[in-house]
């Protein structure tokens, strides 16, 4: 049976889910008629469905008639905080929500994998599970998830799962990527409150100035990265946020500052969560000010299990011929908390290029004009269906 062929079948109602998802965007933890939409299109083909998995989320098994392992696929559900600007004829109708970074496309090539699967569920050596999960953009959708027991029953021995976009430029429309290892960084985050002593601005030495405090501890911590990191080992430290100050001649008695921090390794990411604040109090008490200092892990780093992505990428070169499936260089430094499930399970997570500029689909993720070629999404439900398929003809003995 031609999973491809399935999958090429269903592209039209792929797009329509699509678009569906697309009109109708919902956000963080909040994905209620999201799930609904979902579980009832899941239960028609055949899935049976878990609801209330951490909040909104479900998962759907489809269970193979034959026995064997279980493989889980899974996509976000979450859109943006966002309007949208796109003028396209099922634009969202929410006011200032919008499917701005992909996940509308997952959601729809995830169910396209599923009824193409449903459909060859008689030759189906053990079972898929399908996992939906809403608050990837805020926080914790997968960890919630995975606390819920969405990895059990039965147990999930494989995942994987996708990324749309332009996360990685250069890729033709339709293009898969991949890579072994780190793909995304980890992504903590520093907010730091400076407190010194109001005063005169014409009379620094009658106070405690916090905004000069906060320059140089900025640019210490900065050095952190230069002079105590190896060059070659990639980590990021972004200051978003630096608030200080009520009028230009009185001395800012409080600064408040807000960052992230990005690595591709638990090593360098446990060094920065010490070493940050650190440097912060050590410059902030040289300058006799008071410091309160809040460091938050976030998502780890996404890391793909070199075993399952050399299946992986086999399984795609000779689905969709090895020009069009590409090993990715570079990891970005953006973060994904498919992680957690990848710290749990082995698998790989990879990226379908949707990025089109000969149609003008040229926009960034998280634009209010982000938008993906509709045309290569069924790609994405081959692959992960075959994906599936062949893991589990692969896996089935010793079971
Ligand atoms: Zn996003
Ligand atoms: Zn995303």
């Amino acid at each position: 049976m031609e999973i491809k062929k399935i999958c090429c079948d269903l592209q039209e109602n792929i797009v329509r889910w699509r678009r569906h998802f697309h009109r109708y965007p919902e956000t963080g933890a909040e994905v209620p008629e999201t799930a609904g939409f979902l579980a009832h299109a899941l239960t028609e083909a055949g899935l049976i469905v878990n609801h209330n998995m951490g909040g909104h989320g479900l998962t759907a098994l489809l269970e193979g008639v034959q026995p064997g392992p279980c493989l889980a696929i899974r996509s976000d559900m979450d859109a943006l905080n966002l309007e949208e600007e796109t003028s396209l004829p099922f634009a969202s109708e929410i006011p200032g929500r919008m499917h701005a970074c992909g996940h509308d496309a997952h959601m729809a090539i995830a169910l396209g994998a599923a009824s193409a699967l449903s459909q060859i569920r008689k030759q189906l050596k053990g079972s898929v599970k399908f996992i939906f999960q809403p608050a990837e953009e805020s926080f914790g959708g997968a960890q919630k998830m995975i606390e819920a027991g969405a990895l059990e029953q039965p147990k999930v021995d494989a995942i994987t799962g996708l990324h749309v976009g332009g996360i990685w430029e250069g890729f033709r429309p339709g293009t898969v990527g991949y890579r072994f290892g780190p793909m995304f960084a980890s992504r903590d985050h520093v907010e730091i409150t400076i407190t010194g002593k109001g005063g005169h601005g014409a009379m620094p030495h009658q106070g405690i100035d916090t905004i000069t405090t906060a320059c140089q501890a900025v640019c210490t911590a900065q050095s952190i990265i230069s002079q105590e990191i190896s060059p070659q080992e990639p980590a990021v430290l972004t200051f978003g946020i630096i608030q200080g100050g009520t009028y230009y001649n009185i001395i800012a008695e409080k600064t408040y500052l807000e960052g992230t921090v990005r690595t591709l390794g638990e090593k360098t990411r446990n060094f920065l969560a010490e070493r940050i604040p650190q440097v912060f109090e050590d410059v902030t008490r040289s300058r006799r000010a008071d410091i309160y200092t809040r460091y938050t892990y976030s998502y780890p780093v996404l890391v793909n299990d070199p075993g399952f992505t050399e299946f992986f990428s086999h399984t795609a070169k000779n689905l969709l011929g090895s020009e069009n499936v590409i090993q990715i260089e570079e990891p970005t430094m953006g973060s994904e908390d498919m992680a957690y499930f990848l710290k749990e399970v082995p698998g790989t997570f990879f990226f379908l290029s949707t990025r089109n500029p000969e149609k003008g689909i040229i926009y960034p993720h998280h634009n209010p004009r982000f938008d993906v070629d509709e045309d290569v999404l069924w790609i994405g439900s081959a692959l992960l269906a075959q994906t599936a398929w062949s893991w589990l003809e692969n896996n089935r003995e010793g079971r």
